[in-house]
């Protein structure tokens, strides 16, 4: 079934509700705070979603995250919003939705259209740092309620998740649920299931698996409540795919978000070197100005330098197994590289960690070699520095010949270098999603396919 937008439920307005940081390292996740809300709002017939649950990556090189640094943002239209606000309130209180130790931030917008301050925020917080002041201003500008504790940080992800529309590229994911007392025990689920899943969806799901090095991804290792995550291209496509895992633990249920997973929406800044900000992300077109060199740990450094002269040290790692590909890079390529930014350490200086690359053009390398006897065509032999060269064979000598170059051919692609799934970032494009990007046509009107929610899986036969 397919619900449109348009809404029966008149005369309401749009509530937005963003939600970040109720999660730690000791357990509990933003993506189920937002379940539990969800399944409460779903329950009142006086609300009526107006778009999937958001599910925001914010900039990934954020020092303080506790994992993959996603705020969520709930669209609903109601026109009772000032209950439904203190339900939610009472509803993250009673059923302890925030971690100890956590820093949440929830914030509530009222309204047709996110105005576009908010949308800017939300724009460079996802490859900048931006602050907690700066959140609270626009806050206070738009008439925005929000409830915040510990250090209040988490005001900017709930605040940069109302602002994220997602109009452009987006993806997919459904997330099962484990029941309370199963969170912090091994989750089990036959990896033979997975693979097949990944056979028969692939494309329209992925990073499911990683085939070379044959691991399971859908699986997080944490104490918190995900069970899995499968995530594609539509939210049919994910939520037949999680029923068709049969998953044997029995769950709380699942939830489909709408996402920019998968979209390197954090690499659309190009960022020269001049004056670079150590934790933001961007992506460079650059000449590679030293040669890479591969350290101990597999990984390889080399530097870049910009249009405007500017020199930055840069570092591809070892896990993303694009060492092998880094380290044919010669002095004077071009390349498009995305990146963030790492801070200086004692032992390193601040260095573009690389998230993918292409050489746009590759420079003609050349070797030296002694020049060829004109009479019997030999390479001849050096007399010593600055003394000329002889045939070895005729015997003729020649003070002026002068060592000759030769072009070496270069045994490096030009096509687009990413990750293996395995080292993927939450952000990052998946090689096969190059050129099936969704645009503004297919976003404008959301509807939303009616089984993105459930509760309490068996999820087999809930399909
Ligand atoms: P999970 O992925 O499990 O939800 P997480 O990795 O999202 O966890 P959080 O615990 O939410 O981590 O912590 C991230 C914190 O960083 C939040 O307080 C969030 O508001 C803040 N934050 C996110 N993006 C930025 C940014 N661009 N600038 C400054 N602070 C940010």
């Amino acid at each position: 079934m397919q619900v449109s937008t348009k809404s029966s439920v008149k005369s309401a307005s749009v509530v937005h509700v963003g939600l970040d940081d109720t999660d730690s390292t000791q357990g509990k996740c933003t993506t189920h705070a937002a379940y539990r809300i969800t399944d409460y709002l779903l329950n009142n017939k006086s609300i009526e979603f107006v778009d999937y649950p958001l599910l925001i990556r914010l900039n990934p090189n954020i020092p303080w995250k506790t994992r993959g640094n996603g705020a969520v943002c709930l669209r609903f239209r109601t026109s009772h919003h000032e209950d439904v606000l203190d339900r939610i309130m009472d509803l993250v209180h009673k059923e302890n939705l925030v971690a100890t130790g956590a820093n949440p931030g929830i914030a509530v917008f009222c309204g047709e259209t996110i105005p576009y301050s908010i949308q800017c925020f939300a724009r460079k917080a996802l490859y900048d740092v931006v602050s907690r002041k700066t959140a609270e201003d626009l806050a206070a500008r738009h008439q925005i309620r929000f409830f915040i504790d510990g250090n209040g940080q988490g005001l900017v992800g709930s605040m940069a998740a109302i602002g994220t529309l997602l109009h452009e590229d987006h993806t997919f994911e459904a997330v099962a649920y484990r029941k309370q007392e199963r969170c912090g025990t091994v989750r089990r689920l036959d990896s033979a299931k997975v693979v097949q899943l990944d056979a028969e969806t692939f494309p329209y799901t992925f990073n499911n698996y990683d085939k070379a090095h044959h691991r399971v991804l859908i699986l997080p290792h944490g104490p918190d409540p995900v069970f899995c995550g499968i995530r594609g291209e539509s939210a049919e496509v994910v939520s037949f795919a999680l029923g068709n895992l049969q998953i044997s633990e029995e769950l709380e249920g699942h939830m489909v978000f709408r996402t920019n997973q998968g979209t390197n929406q954090h690499l659309q800044n190009e960022v020269g070197f001049t004056d670079i900000k150590c934790y933001t992300a961007g992506f460079s077109q650059c000449k590679v100005d030293s040669r890479p060199t591969v350290i101990e740990g597999g990984h390889a450094l080399f530097s870049v330098r910009d249009s405007s002269g500017a020199v930055v040290n840069a570092a591809v790692y070892e896990p993303t197994d694009m060492v092998n590909f880094a380290s044919k890079l010669e002095v004077g390529d071009v390349i498009k590289i995305g990146f963030g930014v790492r801070k200086p350490s004692s032992k390193h200086l601040r260095t573009l960690n690389i998230e993918y690359l292409q050489v746009l053009v590759a420079n003609e390398i050349f070797e030296t070699a002694n020049p060829i006897c004109i009479i019997c065509k030999k390479r001849m032999k050096s007399e010593g520095t600055n003394k000329g060269f002889r045939c070895r064979k005729c015997g003729l000598r020649n003070r002026d010949a002068k060592k000759i170059l030769i072009p070496k051919t270069r045994m490096i692609q030009t096509n687009l270098i990413v990750p293996t799934p395995k080292a993927h970032r939450h952000l990052t494009k998946p090689i096969h999603r190059y050129g099936i990007e969704k645009n503004m046509e297919n976003t404008l009107e959301i509807k939303m396919w009616s089984p993105w929610f459930s509760k309490n899986l068996g999820l087999a036969e809930d399909y």
